[in-house]
């Protein structure tokens, strides 16, 4: 059964935000719009392995965890994509979606990919991932589990992706799949694996450890890419034509480009402020962001959205949930 499935990814919301609010010739624009590419391209690969997943039949419990980030040896944190538990094994599974010909190196542990004729160099996901497998045997044994395999596999979402390797390198050979063959593998680790280590009862115990022990990773987006708040574009954008300020005319919102009017433009604006400068604001800080004209025109917006608030005064912040 599916205990924890992976929720849209955080990271890209606040990317999505964050380009929409930089002017195009911004000195990280670029960046950003590449990083937004990188990390719409990986969830995609991620539901390309989830819909495989849907069709797992396993003849025996299993649970299923996305997502997670745990604290290993050392200390150190580790991510996980997914983790399969079954009574006998336990299968962590890394998606990568990458296109045209991926190349394994087992000398220099690197991947090579070649896509339209360019040659990129990549970190090795397989040494990633049997980092994960170390951290997770170290956090199950601390957990006071008994020792179980653990397995894995890299599963490439892109079914016309080509899958190469040096010679010998049985790793790559083995671990290194299309999404489309993970029921397949699955099912023969099946048979491979039949001594069952943990009870039912042990099996969704350690899932529901893990979810206990998950530690969401939640960055600021403007400190990561060392930009200051005032290079964000304020105002609150025209659905109709993407026009950035609207203005408020007669307690609504007026687009002096397309002639739109809305209610509730706001509410966008709002939902990115949230994504870039976090959940918490004043009403200062609303209003530059807005454009609004007074500090009234804030409180009645807030007011007719029901947005908590907390602290008196100048301290006063309003609690932008969406
Ligand atoms: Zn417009």
């Amino acid at each position: 059964m599916m205990l924890k499935p992976r929720n849209f990814p955080l990271w890209l919301d606040k990317l999505e935000a964050l380009k929409r609010r930089l002017s195009p010739d911004h000195r990280r624009f670029a960046d950003i719009t590449q990083d937004h590419y990188y990390n719409k391209a990986g969830w995609r690969g991620e539901k390309e392995l989830d819909y495989q997943l849907d069709y797992l039949v396993a003849a025996e419990d299993y649970v299923i965890l996305q997502d997670l980030r745990l604290k290993g040896q050392l200390g150190r944190e580790f991510q996980v994509d997914t983790i399969i538990i079954f009574r006998s094994f336990i299968v962590v599974v890394e998606a990568k979606n990458y296109r045209g010909t991926l190349y394994f190196d087992q000398a220099h542990n690197q991947l090579t990919q070649t896509y339209e004729n360019v040659e990129k160099g990549l970190p090795d996901p397989i040494a990633q991932v049997k980092l994960q497998t170390r951290h997770l045997h170290f956090w199950l044994a601390e957990h006071g589990y008994p020792p179980i395999p653990i397995h894995y596999f890299i599963a490439i979402s892109n079914p016309r992706t080509i899958i190469k390797s040096s010679p010998g390198y049985t790793e790559a050979i083995d671990r290194v799949i299309h999404a489309q063959q993970v029921n397949r593998r699955l099912s023969e680790l099946q048979l491979t694996f039949r001594n069952s280590v943990l009870s039912s009862a042990e099996l969704q115990r350690i899932g529901n450890d893990l979810i206990a022990a998950d530690q969401p990773y939640d960055r600021n987006i403007l400190e990561f890419y060392k930009i200051d708040r005032n290079e964000i574009l304020t105002g609150v954008p025209c659905r109709e034509c993407k026009f950035i300020p609207m203005k408020r005319v007669h307690g609504s919102w007026a687009c002096k480009r397309c002639g739109a009017a809305s209610m509730d433009a706001h509410v966008q604006a709002l939902k990115e402020f949230s994504l870039i400068f976090g959940e918490r604001a004043s009403n200062r800080e609303l209003r530059w962001f807005l454009q609004a004209r007074s500090p009234h025109v804030v409180k009645r917006l807030m007011e007719k959205l029901d947005a908590d608030c907390q602290g008196e005064g100048k301290a006063r912040r309003f609690i932008l949930r969406f």
